[in-house]
Formats: structure tokens, C-alpha cells, sequence
């Protein structure tokens, strides 16, 4: 069995590794992104850890104008929600162009932004 925190580290590694990683159940297959210890759909906790495909669609958004202190240098900021190809959804900063305006359904890919101390961070970025 996988703990909470080797499943965190294990979606942390990946993004530094400019990929998404899931949850896979080894007893129905179920895959949930970001990766749980425990599958929520039979209760197992047989799980291995898969790499998804770093694209989807905008599902909805909300625009932070408050935020943690390790982010007051970016606000306003959009965070949105994507679904992912395989139907999770997982949510991340959205990266717009200058005068680039959110919307429902956009196309998205997952972007891996240099952060503080070296970690990568998760963005959306429209395709073009
Ligand atoms: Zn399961």
C-alpha cells in the first residue's frame, strides 16, 4: 500500500519531469489524476502510478485576486479547471497571451513552469 505522501511525491517528481501522473487500481483500473493511495471506486489499495496525457479542455475558471503568499506576485491569476482526455480533471494555473481571454472548452496542454527552489510547477497553456 502507498501512502498519501509517496503518492504527493510521486505526482511532485513527475512535474519536474514535465509529465502528469495518475493513479491506476490494479484491481478495476480505475485512473484518477492527481494520484490517490486508495481507489475510490472499489476501495482498493493496489495501485500503480501511470503517466496521463497532459492535455484537455477548459471546463470552468475563476480569477485570483487574493492569494497565498507564494503567489501575491502574480495576481490577478486565472486557475482552471481542465478534463483531462481520460475524463479526470485537474486543476492549474491558466497561461494566456496578452489580451487572451479564458474560455469554456479551450484547448489546453500542460505546460511545466520553472518555480522557486529549482521545482516545476503545472500551467495550462492554449494550443495553438
Ligand atoms: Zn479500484
Amino acid at each position: 500500500m502507498k501512502e498519501i505522501t509517496q503518492v504527493v511525491k510521486a505526482y511532485e517528481d513527475a512535474i519536474n519531469q514535465n509529465r502528469i501522473v495518475g493513479s491506476i487500481c490494479d484491481v478495476c483500473h480505475e485512473t484518477y489524476v492527481p494520484p490517490r493511495p486508495i481507489c475510490i471506486n472499489c476501495g482498493s489499495s493496489k495501485i500503480d502510478i501511470t503517466t496521463v496525457e497532459g492535455e484537455g479542455k477548459v471546463v470552468t475558471w475563476t480569477v485570483i485576486h487574493i492569494a497565498p503568499p507564494t503567489h501575491i506576485d502574480k495576481v490577478p491569476y486565472i486557475l482552471a479547471i481542465v478534463e483531462l482526455t481520460n475524463g479526470q480533471k485537474l486543476t492549474g494555473i491558466l497561461s494566456l497571451a496578452e489580451g487572451q481571454a479564458p474560455e469554456f472548452d479551450m484547448e489546453v496542454v500542460a505546460g511545466f513552469e520553472e518555480a522557486e527552489e529549482g521545482a516545476k510547477r503545472l500551467r495550462w497553456i492554449p494550443k495553438s
